[in-house]
């Protein structure tokens, strides 16, 4: 396994980075400097599934973590990914080393974490903060996990989460998914949208809440994003769970995500940038 020739640590942070929230009692958001992961399972069961993994130069925060809410030398079942952005498959290499779990994604996403593609190039020129114009340092080359990653259950289960199933839902990047749990409308929604306008790096540093479409440098297909925040709008998720962000819940995130969909043009759209067709 080996990362990306552009890989490296990205000095970003936020006022939620080393905070944790049970937003439920089996699901633990956990923000490293400016993504989240979610650790899904009972504490009591010591059974979980880490969702995304971080940022570069985060391995030892994860695995403490993940030690100090479900008891050391736990493992999880599974590694699951919404995406295999940078930020979101930082720590992963070190994490499959240490613990000898599978790691998931979808089968459109796997050319990104087998080493076959890169990413295209973050867009420093869209509509946006700080963070966009930064984001040429952000490493976009793939990083080989070869035989460590597969494709998720063609019946839509997720290993090791039973009563979850994966959503695909492209535009950010073509095999992002989300995690969705029927029986209590939970929802994991990796960078489909997010609850920070992730372009601006004072909201970054603030985390001011605020509903917005994926994070903008990053995301090529706006037609494929659009409908996939039609479908997890659809759904009427109860809670969500974003790669960005503070969770939202509630009157909150149905109000927010029918204003999302009512308006994505405006709100999620950038006016310029060079992915906008
Ligand atoms: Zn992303
Ligand atoms: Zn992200």
């Amino acid at each position: 396994m080996e990362y990306g020739k552009d890989y490296k640590y990205i000095p970003a942070t936020s006022v939620g980075s080393g905070v944790g929230i049970a937003v439920m009692p089996d699901i633990y958001s956990y923000t490293i400097q400016i993504v989240n992961i979610a650790l899904v399972g009972n504490p009591e069961s010591g059974e979980f599934v880490l969702v995304d993994a971080g940022m570069p130069g985060s391995a030892d925060e994860i695995i403490s973590l993940t030690e100090s809410r479900f008891g050391s030398d736990s493992r999880p079942k599974a590694i699951v990914l919404t995406h295999g952005h940078f930020d979101h498959v930082g720590a992963i290499i070190e994490l499959v080393e240490h613990w000898n779990v599978p790691v998931y994604a979808h089968e459109l996403e796997l050319p990104f974490l087998t080493g076959k593609s890169s990413y295209p190039e973050p867009d420093p020129t869209v509509e946006g903060g700080m963070v966009a114009k930064m984001s040429p340092m952000f490493p976009n080359e793939p990083v080989n996990l070869g035989s460590h990653v597969q494709s998720f259950p063609k019946d839509g289960s997720i290993p090791g989460m039973p009563g979850w199933r994966f959503i695909h839902t492209p535009g950010h990047s073509p095999g992002h998914v989300s995690f969705y749990r029927e029986s209590d409308g939970a929802l994991i929604a990796g960078d489909a949208f997010v609850t920070v306008k992730q372009e601006y790096l004072y909201k970054v540093l603030t985390q001011e809440q605020e509903i917005s479409g994926p994070p903008r440098y990053l995301t090529t297909d706006w037609k494929a994003a659009k409908q996939s925040v039609q479908e997890l709008q659809k759904l009427n998720p109860s809670i969500a769970v974003t790669g960005h962000g503070l969770p939202m819940t509630g009157e909150l995130l149905r109000d927010n995500l029918q204003k999302l969909v009512n308006n994505f043009e405006e709100i999620a759209v950038p006016d310029y940038g060079k992915y906008i067709n």
